[in-house]
């Protein structure tokens, strides 16, 4: 069997596109671009438009297959992937690439396991080897120390999933065209066992440090709980997120939805503010990728330094309110 083309999996929610959805194709459009092949995304949803899909053109699909019926409204392992698996026995796609997220984490080992190709999960960079055309699949491995690259030579499609977050979404260029290729739903294909009876959200849900432009975070520095209201102090100052260290997180001085690195969540604000955080590569994993670090640690030989923009070598518990009682005046004078 020849595979071919490069696909992403598109996540939708409630008739829209969910950004992690652009973010796959700036990594697929490259490997697109190295293979010298078409790059297709992949749409499972239930109402989604025609205009709506058309965005995943402008950014950089050549085509978009879109299977819409309300069977497929919701996740559900079994039936986006009994879906997803005949789509690839019909095309045969020599590389796929989902989203790391709950879903996208679910899903494609129950399809790698059903087509019998390899799967890396969470990888941070994607490439093409010269030579042979292998995927280059690069994860953090042995608890974030080293990174390790992963090439599947047997077996295709190649598949892994990228960590949202980990790239910027591809532009939209909206001279780009393409097609659109909608397909029966197959209702053989909907697995009866799983009913989907309600929707639950995560509590702390609502903090979504992901999205947020800035993010003010502390660490183990802060010396306890309260203390973490010098940074909720600067974040809203700023219009900002909190974050935190994992072990700020394990101190219980706040809650995990708040928590930034390898086991945590990964952010690319514009403005990224560590206060009492080392540095650690586990946390530089969820945050190197900021477009402005700004470090405040007593030690000058902190980690942190290598990776920050601006450093300020000082107590926290001096600089945080000298910072906020200066933006105080800045915003008060305004
Ligand atoms: C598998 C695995 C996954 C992990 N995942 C994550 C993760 O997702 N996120 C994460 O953050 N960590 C993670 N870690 C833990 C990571 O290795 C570090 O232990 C952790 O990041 C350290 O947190 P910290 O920087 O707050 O604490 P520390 O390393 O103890 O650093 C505290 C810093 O505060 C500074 N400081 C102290 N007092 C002051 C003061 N008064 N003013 C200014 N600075 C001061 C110190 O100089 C020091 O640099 C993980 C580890 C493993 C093994």
């Amino acid at each position: 069997m020849t595979y071919a083309g490069v696909w992403t999996i598109a996540e939708a929610r409630d008739g829209a596109l969910r950004q992690v959805s652009f973010e796959l194709l700036t990594r697929g459009r490259k490997l697109a671009d190295k293979r010298n092949t078409t790059l297709s995304s992949v749409v499972l949803a239930s109402g989604i438009s025609d205009e709506t899909v058309r965005e995943l053109i402008k950014r950089g699909a050549d085509r978009v297959y879109v299977v819409d019926d309300p069977a497929l409204a919701h996740f559900t392992a079994e039936t986006f992937s009994n879906v997803l698996v005949k789509l690839i026995d019909t095309y045969a796609p020599e590389i796929i690439i989902a989203a790391a997220t709950t879903s996208g984490r679910t899903l494609m080992p129950h399809v790698s396991m059903r087509t019998h190709a390899g799967l890396t999960a969470d990888c941070t960079d994607l490439d093409i080897e010269e030579g042979t055309g292998n995927l280059l699949q690069t994860r953090p491995a042995i608890g974030g120390n080293i990174l390790a690259t992963i090439k599947t030579p047997e077996f295709r499609p190649q598949m892994s999933t990228v960590r949202p977050r980990s790239t910027k979404p591809a532009p939209v260029d909206a001279s780009r065209t393409g097609e659109i290729v909608r397909l029966p739903f197959d209702p053989a294909l909907r697995d009866g066992r799983v009913r989907r009876i309600g929707f639950k959200a995560n509590e702390g849900e609502e903090v979504d440090i992901q999205s947020a432009d800035v993010v003010v975070s502390g660490g183990k520095g802060l010396k306890k709980a309260e203390n973490f209201a010098l940074i909720r102090e600067l974040a809203e100052k700023l219009g900002g997120s909190i974050g935190a260290s994992r072990d700020a997180v394990d101190r219980a001085w706040i809650g995990y939805p708040h928590q930034v690195g390898l086991s945590g969540k990964t952010v690319t604000p514009k403005l990224y503010v560590a206060a009492g955080i080392s540095g650690a590569i586990q946390h530089l994993a969820g945050m190197k990728t900021a477009e402005t670090i700004v470090a405040i640690n007593s030690d000058p030989d902190a980690q942190i330094f290598r990776v920050a923009d601006y450093g300020i070598v000082g107590d926290l518990f001096e600089v945080l309110p000298l910072l906020n009682e200066r933006l105080s005046r800045e915003v008060g004078s305004k």
